[in-house]
């Protein structure tokens, strides 16, 4: 899997594919990430972003097996029936019910889900974390389910905040299935939450909210020193959640440090080789800093 040396022809024939099946997806970053890396590596991969309707994902994931495609990223609305087309998952993917990447081996067709050990790569890398330390995740949909593995990898202690109780309760069983050494849901509109969001090291929002400038419930607003507030937006790099936080002295990360993170999972397990990091960064900045022109 070694490119041709610079300069000369590339794509070739023998040049294997990679990709991303979602629907929509060409606003997707994985691309740039990927091609970046492999770029660096000299690795004869190349990644395309494939839009695929739900109706045609069989179809399409049986015929990118047969075209010796090396794996795919797996993303909206796709990650929860993708798994039915796996013949082997990984323990992250059956804990989290949800696929995002493929990998295609001599055993068959393997389902991984990298957004949990992407997660917890970059909270370790981004702030000092110990056993036992307190999060809490606001939200309880899919990028909410990786982050309760996430903190149960951390065996951290956890709270999920939802507006449906019964969908936070089951995350934190996910929690605690994952290793978490304690973990409980509560509603958005607990009298709790003030206290269990000022008690916490780790504030997590796992929610769209701040994708549009909206501002989460009071408590969120609240943060000081000494409390880490991660937001899994990355677009816009600081939503009024950060912003609240920074002001007030609390240390600030965007969901960036998790996109590459899991991007870079996937690609070892494509490759076999580390993933360039600052690299695989440094293409997902420039990228948000020129977006594509209109389809
Ligand atoms: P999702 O499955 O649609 O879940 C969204 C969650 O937000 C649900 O729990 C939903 O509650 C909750 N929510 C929405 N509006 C709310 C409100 N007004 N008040 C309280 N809760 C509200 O979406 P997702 O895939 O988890 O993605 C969530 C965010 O994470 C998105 O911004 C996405 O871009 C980001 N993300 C980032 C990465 C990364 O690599 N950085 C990876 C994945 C996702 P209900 O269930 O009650 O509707």
């Amino acid at each position: 899997m070694t490119r041709p040396p610079d300069g000369a022809p590339w794509p070739t024939a023998a040049t294997r594919p990679l990709g991303v099946l979602g629907w929509p997806v060409r606003h997707s970053l994985s691309p740039v990430i990927h091609n970046a890396a492999l770029r660096e590596q000299g690795i004869d991969l190349v990644y395309l972003a494939l839009p695929v309707h739900p109706e045609d994902l069989p179809t399409v994931v049986r015929t990118l097996g047969m075209l010796e495609a090396v794996g795919v990223n797996v993303t909206v609305p796709h990650k929860q029936a993708v798994v039915a087309l796996c013949d082997h998952l990984t323990d992250e993917a059956r804990l989290i019910g949800a696929v995002n990447t493929l990998a295609w081996t001599s055993d068959g067709l393997l389902g991984d889900n990298t957004d949990a050990v992407g997660l917890r790569d970059a909270m370790t890398a981004d702030a000092p974390l110990q056993d036992g330390e307190r999060f809490v995740i606001l939200g309880t949909g899919g990028a909410a389910r990786a982050a309760a593995v996430a903190v149960g990898r951390l065996a951290g202690r956890c709270t999920i905040v939802g507006r449906r109780p019964d969908a936070a309760e089951e995350l934190a069983r996910l929690a605690v299935a994952s290793g978490a050494a304690t973990a409980t849901g509560i509603d958005i509109v607990s009298d709790e939450l003030p206290g269990v969001v000022a008690g916490a090291k780790v504030i997590v929002n796992a929610t769209p909210l701040g994708m549009q400038g909206e501002t989460l419930a009071a408590p969120f607003h609240h943060l000081g020193p000494g409390q880490v507030a991660y937001d899994l937006i990355y677009h816009p790099p600081q939503t009024p959640f950060l912003r609240s936080a920074a002001e007030r002295g609390a240390n600030t990360h965007n969901g960036l440090g998790m996109l590459v993170a899991q991007a870079a999972a996937s690609y070892r397990r494509w490759t076999g080789r580390e993933a360039p990091l600052g690299t695989m960064s440094a293409a997902a900045v420039r990228a948000l800093s020129h977006p594509p022109p209109a389809a």
